[in-house]
């Protein structure tokens, strides 16, 4: 047994009791400020930390180490979503319609287990461990964008990491990726402007319900033959409005959807490809239209010397039969705004189970997580701060 998994196994119940007591109170992102309020006060006991509020809702605790060596930020997010609770356990959520129904609470938890470890053993750790609580990962334009811009934060930090807990993979498994992993989860927002008339005579209106479905074919040409199949590019419309009966042509249909890839030059030209369709398709039928295209956060791609290093730790610390490559996934990350200012990785831990019925996907009112998992992204980001702190060579 490593000593790192001894600490984090002396720690179980104390991750667990975190872990509840956050699932019980979950907060909306820029909302967290009892969330906040707790984690400062549980920092407060750790002797050694200096505990600030770089933001009213994020935490921040330093660990400053006796010898030279890197500056390292570990990050944890907070917040939790909208959604109303259905699992049926006593630490169920008590804020109505309110749930950590990402694993958020468990991040949480998990940092606070590893500033733990760090400060019941400073002795072992040189350079400097910056550990972040941060607010409003779920909500753009996100914690991690203000906490960059508007904060030092960021100043002197020599490599960065944190970890997503994964109802998708086993519990206890790590899974580690160069390189591209998570997309740009960018959104846009189309308003189709047609004439409204009888549906009985449809030559004398402009039906924006016809040139909509139009639209959201002719989108998926975009996919399949603008862009090589090498390039991962997604497009949903996941939200089509129009029209109050059977009979009536309405003026105007309204559209939303997501736009999503690894590729920062391929996402700088996805706005006009995809504005070229809707304008050609709106012109050929005489409808107009408004166009609302924003961009969401940075695809995250992870720098591959701190990858292949959380690799080796992973080996080291939970073997070779708990660890994979991930494959990268099409979901966004406001992680990948501290990737603009320094190298750093970040991973999964597996948080499913059949025992503690924790496979269900994430933003599921049943979502929970098997608190084995806690341990497990105890122990890494512990490692991860120990090894990466060390003075480079
Ligand atoms: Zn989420
Ligand atoms: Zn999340």
């Amino acid at each position: 047994m490593t000593a790192t998994k001894e600490r984090a196994a002396s720690l179980r119940e104390q991750l667990v009791a975190w872990r509840r007591h956050l699932h019980q109170h979950p907060e909306l992102s820029f909302e967290e400020h009892e969330t906040a309020g707790y984690i400062e006060a549980e920092l407060k006991k750790m002797p050694g930390l200096t505990v600030t509020r770089p933001t009213a809702t994020s935490v921040l605790a330093v660990l400053k180490g006796g010898e030279p060596g890197r500056t390292v930020l570990l990050r944890a997010d907070i917040d939790a979503l909208p959604i109303t609770e259905e699992n049926d356990f006593e630490f169920k959520s008590k804020n109505e319609g309110i749930m950590h129904a990402c694993g958020h609470d468990g991040h949480t938890a998990i940092l606070l287990g590893t500033a733990k470890m760090l400060t019941d053993h400073p002795e072992d750790v040189p350079g400097e461990v910056r550990m972040i609580f941060q607010h409003a990962e779920e909500f753009g334009p996100g914690g991690a964008e203000e906490l960059v811009t508007q904060t030092s934060l960021m100043d002197g930090v020599d490599v960065v990491t944190g970890l997503h807990l994964n109802s998708q993979l086993p519990a206890g498994m790590v899974a580690v990726k160069p390189g591209a992993f998570m997309a740009s989860p960018d959104m846009l927002e189309l308003k189709i402007k047609g004439k409204g008339g009888h549906g009985a005579h449809p030559e004398e209106a402009i039906d924006p319900i016809a040139i909509g479905a139009q639209v959201i074919t002719n989108l998926q040409h975009v996919v399949s033959r603008h862009v090589g199949a090498q390039d991962a590019l997604v497009v949903t419309i996941a939200k089509f409005q129009a029209g109050t009966t059977h009979n009536v042509i309405p003026d105007t249909a309204e559209l939303m959807g997501t736009v999503r890839t690894f590729d920062p030059e391929l996402r700088q030209k996805a706005p006009k490809l995809i504005e070229r369709v809707i304008k050609g398709i709106c012109d050929a039928h005489g409808a107009t239209y408004e166009l609302k295209y924003e961009f969401g956060y940075r695809p995250l791609i992870n720098t591959d010397w701190v990858a292949e290093q959380l690799r080796e730790i992973a080996l080291a610390e939970v073997g070779e039969e708990h660890f994979m490559v991930s494959k990268p996934t099409m979901g966004g990350e406001d992680f990948s705004a501290y990737l603009e200012k320094a190298p750093g990785a970040y991973f999964n831990v597996g948080s499913g189970s059949d025992e503690a019925d924790s496979k269900w996907p994430h933003h599921h009112p049943r979502f929970t997580l098997d608190e084995l998992s806690l341990e497990t992204g105890a122990r890494m980001l512990h490692e991860a701060a120990l090894k990466l702190t060390m003075p480079q060579k």
